[in-house]
């Protein structure tokens, strides 16, 4: 698998704000410290890092952060599955300290287990083996994910790189694909608010038609949509920015950067999000706004 060895030459940062990010906590290949190193080599001042249904990265990215001056946001990304494809729930400002809040999240990353076990099972059967202790070995101390199932993929040499692995095989609703236990999108929407977080529609476009979703879920108490995401043009931005005054909702964005190879690999930082977000989110949250100078 390609990992971000950083030769590769980065497109520069063209933001001070990334909201969206992934650790070795789940299914990034930095550990939280060297993922904090980076935010501040690419002069970022204000982030958040939203491991799938893990806050364990947290206190250690909060220790780095304190030491560079950097603003973290806590936050957690909840996948969850619908007919026609996937909504994926970050929730910004819960309570981690919650021993209910974390009990669900501990389910949550069981049934990550029992799941990666079930491809693996579905891979076989397809002449695809792949050892499931290598899945568990890759993923480490991280919530299981499908992005080890693809890197054991790469590595048995039965696809070519993980987006292969994700379009042949493990993507929603592929052959070798296995739902897990998961919230509902209300659900996910509902267990945010309960611990006090403040629930976002991540990446929509990744829905087939999130607009429609949109009634459901703000009755729920969906507070925000990620605007500002790799890859989304002045089109989908002015349309998310639409729908986000018709709803209600604020506007987030990050580069749901991995490290690991696939497409948000430009680095933290490299998704142009606007300040003007950190206030309506700050506020909604009741913390204080961070100040420019830090
Ligand atoms: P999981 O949480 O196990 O369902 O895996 C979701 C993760 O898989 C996402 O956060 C991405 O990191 C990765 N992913 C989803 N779709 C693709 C794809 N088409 N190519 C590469 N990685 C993907
Ligand atoms: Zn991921
Ligand atoms: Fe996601
Ligand atoms: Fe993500």
């Amino acid at each position: 698998m390609p990992l971000d060895s950083g030769a590769t030459p980065l497109p520069p940062s063209t933001s001070t704000i990334d909201l969206h990010m992934h650790s070795t906590a789940s299914d990034g290949a930095l550990a939280p410290s060297a993922l904090l190193e980076r935010c501040a080599a690419a002069g970022l001042r204000v982030v958040s890092l939203t491991d799938h249904d893990s806050t364990e990265g947290l206190a250690e990215a909060q220790q780095v952060a304190d030491q560079l001056g950097i603003t973290l946001i806590p936050g957690i990304e909840l996948g969850t599955d619908v007919t026609d494809g996937e909504i994926h729930i970050l929730v910004y400002f819960p309570d981690i300290t919650n021993r209910e809040f974390q009990d669900v999240l501990l389910g949550l990353r069981d049934s990550r287990v029992g799941r990666a076990r079930r491809m693996v099972e579905k891979l076989a059967a397809l002449g695809k083996p792949i050892e499931f202790e290598r899945v568990l070995e890759i993923a480490g101390d991280g919530a299981v994910g499908r992005p080890h199932v693809a890197q054991a993929l790469v590595e048995a040499g039965h696809v070519e790189s993980m987006r292969e692995a994700f379009d042949s095989y493990i993507g929603h609703g592929g052959l070798a694909y296995a739902e897990r236990m998961s919230f509902t999108p209300v659900e996910a929407v509902a267990f945010g608010r309960k611990y006090g977080g403040l629930p976002v529609f991540a990446h929509p476009y990744t829905t087939p038609d999130f607009p429609k979703w949109l009634p459901e879920l703000s009755a729920a108490g969906l507070a925000g949509i990620e605007c500002f995401y790799q890859g989304y043009d002045k089109v989908r931005i002015e349309e998310v920015r639409a729908l986000a005054l018709k709803h209600g909702l604020l506007l987030t964005g990050g580069t749901d950067f991995h490290g690991t190879g696939n497409w948000t690999e430009y680095g933290p930082g490299t998704t142009s999000v606007p300040e003007l977000v950190l206030e309506p989110l700050f506020r909604a949250a009741g913390r204080p706004i961070p100040s420019r100078s830090n």
